[in-house]
């Protein structure tokens, strides 16, 4: 099974920034107030985060380090109705099989520390009882030499989890985050779910400046952001996010109706920065189409994309620009 783990970890932790990714997730999932991540070399000799969350009970402990034991979903129906952001019980197995991981973790009574090598468990003892978890990921991909050649460079690498930070916090503005790499911080997010100030800490104030708050909704669909001004652009697509019930996603329709949302007010090959947060109903969203869970299918996409549109043309027509 640590072969199997091993090829699940191919899927599901290509580089530093997709164990960030899942290891972040899972201290949201756990209800998490507070979630403070330190990077040492681009995530290859550390990656620890720190959270405040509900923990695991020391007698679940090894269960959750098992492949496809996943505490989130017990029945098949809750499969069409997912809320958490993890749901497939692939990270942890598929993380330990290819680095060096330490976890201390508490509900509040007894705390427990393992160690995993390798995918296989090497120690367990009794820890400090701070409501939460601690999670080190050391020695990334120690045992699988090709994929650590597959590693671009240091600064990319680091780019990449910055990047996944950024998106994460913008998705939790209820969180508060910290992001610091070889001793420097890079992010800090103030957990008062004020989404602006979020990006704030992000794009900084001058950026936030130029943008404006949209939204629209009909019976099922909630749409809120906000978008910068057509003043304020970039050549790229990316700095366009698209959150679905509190998961960052791609989407190609969405993020078309976003441009089209400025209608000719943009310059050919020029994109706006900008969030847009939509909350539907769950059972109208299937999130297991890949195991990275970026790729979601919506059924009322169509419905979706019309309030995405309106919400933003109306934001800007206000503007009389
Ligand atoms: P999944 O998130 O898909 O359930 P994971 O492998 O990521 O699977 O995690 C396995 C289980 O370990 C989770 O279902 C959860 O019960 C537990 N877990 C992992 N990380 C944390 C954490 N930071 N706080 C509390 N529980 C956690
Ligand atoms: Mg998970």
């Amino acid at each position: 099974t640590i072969l199997a783990n091993q090829i699940a970890a191919g899927e599901v932790v290509e580089r530093p920034a997709s164990v960030v990714k899942e290891l972040v997730e899972n201290a949201i999932d756990a209800n998490s107030t507070e979630i403070n991540i330190t990077i040492e070399n681009s995530g290859l000799k550390l990656i620890k985060i720190v959270d405040d969350g509900d923990g695991i009970d020391p007698t679940e402990v090894k269960t959750a380090f098992l492949r496809h034991a996943t505490s989130k979903i017990s029945e098949q129906r809750d499969l069409f109705r997912v809320r958490s952001l993890g749901f497939r019980g692939e990270a942890l197995p598929s993380i330990s099989s290819v680095a060096k991981v330490r976890m201390q973790t508490s509900t509040g009574n007894e705390g427990v520390e393992v160690d995993y090598q390798g995918g296989k468990l090497v120690s367990e003892k009794p820890a400090e009882a701070r409501k939460g978890t601690t999670i080190e990921v050391s020695s990334l991909f120690y045992n699988t030499p090709a994929r650590l050649k597959y590693m671009s460079s240091p600064n990319t690498e680091l780019a990449r989890i910055s990047d996944m930070v950024n998106r994460l916090a913008v998705s939790h503005p209820e969180v508060a985050f910290s992001l610091t790499s070889n001793g420097k911080e890079l992010l800090r997010t103030s957990g008062r779910d004020n989404l602006l100030q979020v990006l704030g800490a992000i794009y900084g104030m001058k950026t936030v400046s130029k943008m404006v708050k949209i939204s629209a909704s009909d019976l099922d669909i909630q749409v809120n952001g906000y978008v910068s001004l057509p003043e304020l652009t970039r050549a790229s697509r990316n700095y366009i996010s698209l959150i679905l019930n509190g998961r960052y996603i791609k989407n190609f329709g969405l993020t078309k109706a976003v441009i089209s949302g400025y209608g000719s007010k943009l310059m050919i090959g020029r994109y706006p920065i900008s969030v847009i947060e939509v909350n539907v109903d769950p059972a109208l969203i299937d999130v297991n189409v890949h195991p990275t869970k970026q790729e979601v299918r919506i059924s009322n996409e169509t419905a979706i994309s019309r309030l995405v549109y309106q919400a933003i043309s109306t934001a800007l027509a206000d503007k009389r620009l």
